[in-house]
């Protein structure tokens, strides 16, 4: 739950960093010493490095995929750009700020937007939400942090 595709990417960059370093200690040893054939595990390693390196950002881009197909789940809706800014009259919602509307209470139903942030509360309470409930997020919790999960700015 609150592992990122950025912390994989993250490990993935230092895999793919010892590899190079493994490397480039191997390419360092002239090709007629003899010590050459004493590092063969060594230059095995590097290959290894350079797999773990792919595969750990083969997780990232799965993970993100995954997650993008979670829901929000908040028990009430919001503007996906503009958050809490809805009304609603006859079974139309309406948001105040762009003027989109929906045919039914968005209001009144459970959010289906596709999660994209990761909220740690002041006391490390976690909890995913969409871009529309993370503004109201924004504004009611302080001390909060706030992560994109697909990115590494926030
Ligand atoms: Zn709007
Ligand atoms: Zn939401």
């Amino acid at each position: 739950m609150s592992i990122t595709p950025a912390q994989l990417r993250d490990l993935a960059g230092r895999a793919e960093a010892l590899c190079a370093e493994v490397r480039a200690l191997y390419a360092g040893v002239p090709a007629e010493s003899p010590e050459r054939a004493q590092l063969q595990a060594a230059h095995q390693a590097a290959e290894w490095l350079k797999r773990a390196g792919e595969d750990l950002q083969r997780a990232a881009g799965d993970l993100a995929a995954f997650r993008a197909l979670q829901e929000c789940g908040f028990p009430w809706g919001v503007c996906p750009e503009h958050g809490n800014t809805l009304s609603s009259k006859a079974n139309v919602t309406t948001c105040r700020v762009c003027g989109r509307t929906w045919d039914y209470d968005r209001r009144g139903q459970k959010c289906r937007e596709p999660v994209t942030w990761k909220v740690t509360d002041s006391v490390g309470t976690e909890t995913l939400m969409c871009d529309g409930h993370v503004l109201g997020a924004r504004a009611a919790m302080t001390g909060a942090t706030f992560m994109r999960l697909d990115a590494d700015r926030q």
